[in-house]
């Protein structure tokens, strides 16, 4: 007979989709932030809604972040700088600077959210999944 006790009433996501959605990286069912990543302002979660993880490991823990958003950048720039070149052949000097510019703000709200879930994710040593945190939570602690 069937083990009706280990039906799952949620769909695990793997740690990609997981990252994709910004989910905690613990459970991967509660958001890292309170907005969407084109909101006006977004704010993160001090702790998982889903299993209580608190997201700043230690104070000044996301300032980390800022290396990684820095890679990011860089990354993007090669990225827009090469398919300028491959689009428009252009060799003006201010065509790259303001191409680059307009996609560096435009950019920076994905990088703020996915600067932070790469570290969270992949930078932090100890931090894994646990699918027993994954759980649906017992009815007295919701
Ligand atoms: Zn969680």
């Amino acid at each position: 007979m069937a083990d009706t006790n280990s039906e799952t009433t949620y769909t695990l996501l793997t740690e990609k989709q997981a990252a994709i959605k910004a989910k905690c990286p613990r459970c991967r069912r509660g958001d890292l932030f309170k907005n969407k990543m084109y909101s006006f302002k977004q704010t993160m979660y001090d702790r998982c809604p889903h299993c209580n993880l608190k997201f700043e490991r230690e104070p000044g823990y996301f300032y980390v972040s800022m290396f990684v958003s820095y890679a990011l950048n860089v990354a993007e720039m090669v990225a827009v700088c090469v398919a300028i070149y491959v689009l428009t052949g252009s060799e003006n000097p201010m065509t790259y600077i303001v191409v680059f510019l307009m996609a560096t703000i435009i950019l920076s709200p994905f990088n703020f959210r996915y600067s932070r879930v790469i570290l969270l994710y992949w930078l932090t040593p100890g931090l894994k999944f646990s699918a027993e945190k994954a759980k649906d939570l017992p009815l007295d602690a919701q």
